[in-house]
C-alpha cells in the first residue's frame, strides 16, 4: 500500500473483515470474544494505513470503546468498516465515568480506550483510568502503535539512545522559559509536543534558553499529505517561523542533546530565568554573576537574549 501521499484514505473496510477475521482464526485455541479488560488501543496520528491487524480485531470485538470524541472514534471505526457502541470519556467527565466504565470491567466486559489520533495517556486522557483498573485488579492490556514522538525521532536524524518526552510546554512565557531552563542542562535529546500557533515563540524562547546551536528537529503533519520535516539549529529555525506565516496542522518540536561547551551555559539561564522572576535585570546579572563566577558581560548577554526573545 503506498503510504502518506495519497489525497483520500482508500477504502479499508473490505480488507479489514479479512485481517479481523483472520486474526481471530491465527489465535484457534483462544475464544472468538475478548477476555475481560481494559484494552489500552493506539490509533493512527493521521495515515489510516497505520494501524495495526491486533488493534483492529480488538476494536471489533471490544464491548464498547471509551474515546475521547465519539464524532472522532465514530468516523476512523467509519473508515474501516466498524461500528461499535461508544462511551466518550475525557478530562472532565473522567471523574463520573470512571465507576461505570469499572462496574462493566467488574460484570465481565471488554473495554478499548482510545484516544483521538495516537497512544492513548501520552498527553492525553487515561493515566487515572488506567491506575483505577490496575488498583480493581482488572486487567490492562496495552495495544501499541502510532505515537507522534516516536514517529518524530524516528525520522529526524537526532539521537535517540536517550531522549526526554516534555509534552506541552505552559503557554505562557515566563513558566515556559523556566520549564526549558529546568530542562537545559538534560544530556538527552528533548521532545516537545506543540501547537501551531505557538510553534514561533516556543523555538524563540528555546533558542534563548537552549541555546541557539544545539541541533533541532520541527515535525510537522507526520503521516499526512503534507507531511513536513525540517531540521537546523534552533536559532536558525526561531529565525525561520519568525519571518514566516503561522503554519498549520500538528507539530513536534526534537531538540538534540547540548554539547559539552553548550552544558554550562544553561545553568547560567536556569539560573538567570529564576532571579529575573523576582529582581531587576540589573540585580539578576549582579546576583548571577556572583553565584557562577561567570564573566558579568557574558551573564548580561544571556540575560538580554532571555529579556527579550
Ligand atoms: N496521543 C498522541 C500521541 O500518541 O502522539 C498525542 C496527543 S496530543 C493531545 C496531540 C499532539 O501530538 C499535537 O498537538 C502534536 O503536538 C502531536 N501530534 C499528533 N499527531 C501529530 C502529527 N501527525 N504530526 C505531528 N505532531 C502530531
Amino acid at each position: 500500500m503506498n503510504g502518506k501521499k495519497q489525497k483520500s484514505s482508500p477504502d479499508y473496510s473490505a480488507w479489514v473483515r479479512c485481517l479481523v477475521e483472520a486474526s481471530g482464526e491465527e489465535a484457534a485455541s483462544k475464544p472468538r470474544n475478548l477476555a475481560p479488560g481494559l484494552y489500552v488501543v493506539a490509533t493512527p496520528i493521521g495515515n489510516r494505513g497505520d494501524i495495526s491487524l491486533r488493534a483492529l480485531h480488538t476494536l471489533a470485538e471490544a464491548d464498547v470503546v471509551a474515546c475521547e470524541d465519539t464524532r472522532v472514534t465514530g468516523a476512523l471505526l467509519h473508515g474501516y468498516g466498524l461500528k461499535k457502541p461508544l462511551l466518550s470519556y475525557h478530562d472532565h467527565n473522567a471523574a463520573e465515568r470512571l465507576p461505570e466504565l469499572l462496574a462493566r470491567l467488574g460484570a465481565g466486559e471488554a473495554v478499548a480506550l482510545v484516544s483521538d489520533a495516537g497512544t492513548p495517556l501520552i498527553s492525553d486522557p487515561g493515566y487515572k483510568l488506567v491506575q483505577a483498573c490496575r488498583a480493581a485488579g482488572h486487567d490492562v492490556v496495552a495495544v501499541p502503535g502510532a505515537s507522534a514522538l516516536l514517529t518524530a525521532l524516528a525520522s529526524c536524524g537526532l539521537p535517540t539512545d536517550r531522549f526526554l518526552f516534555a509534552g506541552f510546554l505552559p503557554p505562557k512565557k515566563t513558566a515556559r522559559q523556566k520549564e526549558l531552563a529546568e530542562l537545559a542542562g538534560i544530556p538527552a535529546t528533548l521532545v516537545f509536543y506543540e501547537s501551531a500557533p505557538r510553534l514561533g515563540a516556543t523555538l524563540a524562547d528555546m533558542a534563548a534558553v537552549l541555546g541557539g546551536g544545539r541541533h533541532a528537529a520541527v515535525a510537522r503533519e507526520l503521516t499526512k499529505l503534507f507531511e513536513d520535516m525540517r531540521t537546523a539549529t534552533l536559532a536558525e529555525l526561531a529565525g525561520q517561523y519568525a519571518e514566516e506565516d503561522t503554519p498549520k496542522g500538528e507539530i513536534v518540536i526534537v531538540v538534540g542533546p547540548p554539547d559539552a561547551a553548550e552544558a554550562a551555559l544553561p545553568d547560567i539561564d536556569a539560573l538567570l530565568v529564576q532571579a529575573l522572576a523576582t529582581q531587576t535585570l540589573r540585580d539578576a546579572v549582579a546576583a548571577v554573576t556572583a553565584a557562577t563566577g561567570a564573566k558579568k558581560s557574558e551573564v548580561y548577554q544571556r540575560a538580554l537574549a532571555l529579556t527579550q526573545g
